[in-house]
């Protein structure tokens, strides 16, 4: 077979690549279901920039001030329509997912005003924005208060503590869709519907926001199509297809986008300045390839899952659960396995396959964390990437594939590598 031919030349065996045969097979019917998803979504991107009567002119690069700048007010509302709310910030001055979420907390926020988690610990670079972990200019230091409630011991909300945790202090609740480098569960939009009413039926003008990172296009609904006030993400994830090489987005109510606004650039001038600097023609094809970038990325995570889970690996999600995020966790349980299987994630990349992934210390993070990618746009990871604090229960974070065959490669050379090193046996 001509493909075995090719998969051999990467050190593939023939009996690792019979077992991804295998799993492909058996993943037929999920496969099916992601490519529907994919097709409803790509239509509803397409419907956004046909209504919004997207033209070439609005791919021209602006600078300086950036007054004026149609394309980019354009763009804002393509997202706006697709997630279905009234505004969108959208812009490559919003450096990370980090950066995004910072600012939509600390526009939405003043002093007095308490936060709310009531999914348990937000994502690692979260605790020091918010100050759990102290840090210069946290809202902590701002005099904003931070309560959490945890999540039940199932991984479901604890409804109770919730109602108890919500006081006259309570502004704002985060939600993180995504487990982050927990190994709860992802929640279902539906679920953060359920969330977000109950939070509004306890307190009705509290804000609800989503940190929506790694869920865009997984679902055909977005969490602000079940009452969340803001949703916030990275475009070197899901919505950038692969081809943003920055930026952020905040899509919600005009009035939360508008502090976002004014936190992001300067009170007064809001999302009237920001110059393009020609980044417009990736942001909107990007958004444009999303839907099936990601629909190939779900594979990957479900192939990944299939795969290791039949070698007696934790998998979370486990292989036949429904997704909520590209996320695929694999407990590996030894900082050994978990070098090996991102050797095979780097081994399999178009650029930097040579380099060899090695636990480090990372700015946000309070373990050393290890990280494969071999990408594009650095650091991205829609693109096919591996990572984890190296703690236990030593479980890796894969995640990506700008195409589904990419993914696949990659996961068969992790599982390899695993193999050679007498880390696994089939
Ligand atoms: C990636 C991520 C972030 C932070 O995004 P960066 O772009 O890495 O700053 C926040 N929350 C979740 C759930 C994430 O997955």
């Amino acid at each position: 077979m001509e493909l075995l031919q090719i998969y051999r030349q990467f050190g593939i065996s023939g009996e690792v690549c019979a077992r991804g045969e295998a799993a492909v097979e058996a993943l037929a019917p999920r496969f099916r279901e992601i490519d529907r998803i994919a097709e409803a979504n790509q239509a509803k991107v397409l419907l956004a920039m046909q209504r919004n009567r997207i033209g070439a002119n609005h791919f021209a690069a602006t600078t300086g001030y950036g007054y004026d700048d149609d394309g980019r007010e354009r763009l804002e509302k393509v997202y706006a329509a697709v997630f279905h709310t009234e505004a969108a910030l959208v812009r490559p001055q919003i450096t990370c997912g980090t950066h995004a979420l910072a600012i939509a907390l600390s526009a939405n926020l003043l002093p007095g005003d308490e936060l709310l988690s009531p999914v348990g610990l937000p994502y690692d670079t979260l605790q020091e924005v918010i100050g759990i972990r102290p840090s210069p200019c946290s809202l902590a230091e701002y005099g904003v208060a931070y309560r959490q409630a945890d999540l039940k011991a199932d991984g479901s909300f604890d409804y109770g503590a919730i109602r108890a945790a919500i006081n006259e202090k309570t502004k704002l609740i985060t939600i993180q869709r995504s487990k982050g480098y927990a190994t709860r569960p992802s929640f279902s939009v539906a679920q953060i519907g359920e969330l977000i009413a109950f939070c509004k039926s306890v307190k009705p003008d509290v804000v609800c926001m989503v940190d929506n990172c790694y869920g865009e296009f997984v679902d055909t609904v977005e969490p602000s199509d079940v009452g969340a006030d803001m949703v916030v993400g990275s475009l070197i994830k899901n919505p950038g297809g692969g081809l943003a090489p920055i930026g952020g987005y905040i899509c919600g109510t005009q009035a939360c986008v508008d502090r976002c606004a004014y936190r992001l650039s300067a009170p007064g001038l809001g999302q009237e300045v920001g110059a393009n600097l020609g980044i417009l023609p990736a942001f909107y094809q990007g958004f444009f390839l999303a839907p099936t970038v990601v629909a190939g990325a779900l594979k990957g995570a479900i192939f990944a899952a299939c795969l290791y889970e039949g070698l007696g690996f934790r998998c979370i999600p486990n292989a036949s659960e429904p997704r909520n995020d590209i996320i695929q966790a694999v407990e590996l349980g030894s900082e050994a396995a978990m070098c090996a299987f991102c050797s095979g994630i780097q081994g399999a990349a178009p650029v930097d396959s040579f380099a060899a992934p090695v636990p480090g210390d990372m700015p946000g993070y309070d373990s050393k964390v290890i990280m494969a990618a071999g990408a594009f746009v650095q650091g991205s990871s829609i693109e096919l990437s591996a990572d984890g604090p190296v703690r236990p229960p030593y479980a890796v974070y894969f995640q990506g594939g700008l195409t589904w065959q990419h993914a696949k490669l990659g996961i068969l050379l992790s599982l390899q590598r695993m193999i050679d090193r007498g880390l696994a046996a089939l």
